[in-house]
């Protein structure tokens, strides 16, 4: 068993200790809302925004993008399940910000594993052969977060599957600082309407 797997059933079995209450908990997030996030590993939605188990959903992806199985996951989580209120919530210091399609399509054509980045950008270190398949994903990176935010809230807006009276806020979480930081153009462009 690796160090990491029996960590985390060491860690499980703590947790299942002291479950408690948490089995009755409903299907349907008792808050009624939805985050749309990042899955760096320094970001924890149940901490910055305050959730407990049964709360909310937490929709996570490599830059918190609206992408389409995004979306898909949001129309669920309001046609099916009673979600409200959405929040677009992207980060400072994004991976999503230092790497184009084209880098890391040349990066993986090149070999499957892991690339190191240095003063002169992202170099290959591991062992071919690599995959072309890269060619075919739109790997969604941004040049910024603020811009990002703009565009997700927009486009999950505009979704036909979206209705208008859901409001869709768009924020910045600070890794310096653990600060959500409002995205005014977002949240102006994800407001509902009746
Ligand atoms: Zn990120």
């Amino acid at each position: 068993m690796s160090k990491i797997l029996s960590e985390v059933l060491d860690a499980n079995a703590v947790y299942a200790e002291s479950f408690g209450d948490k089995a009755n908990l409903a299907l349907p997030p008792a808050r009624q809302f939805a985050i749309l996030t990042c899955m760096d590993a320094r970001l924890d939605p149940a901490k910055y925004a305050g959730l407990s188990e049964g709360d909310a959903h937490v929709i996570r992806n490599a830059g918190g993008r609206a992408s389409d199985d995004a979306i898909r996951s949001l129309v669920i989580s309001h046609k099916l399940l009673g979600t409200q209120e959405w929040f677009v919530i992207h980060h400072t210091d994004c991976g999503m910000a230092l790497f184009t399609d084209d880098i890391i399509r040349g990066l993986l054509r090149k070999s499957l594993d892991t690339a190191e980045i240095g003063a002169e950008g992202w170099k290959d270190v591991g062992h071919g052969p690599g995959a072309t398949e890269g060619d075919f994903i739109d790997w969604l990176t941004f040049p910024d977060e603020t811009s990002s935010v703009i565009v997700d809230v927009a486009r999950v807006r505009n979704h036909p599957l979206v209705p208008s009276y859901i409001p869709i806020h768009g924020y910045v979480y600070d890794v310096k600082s653990g600060r959500l930081i409002e995205v005014p153009e977002a949240t102006k462009i994800g407001a509902a309407s009746p």
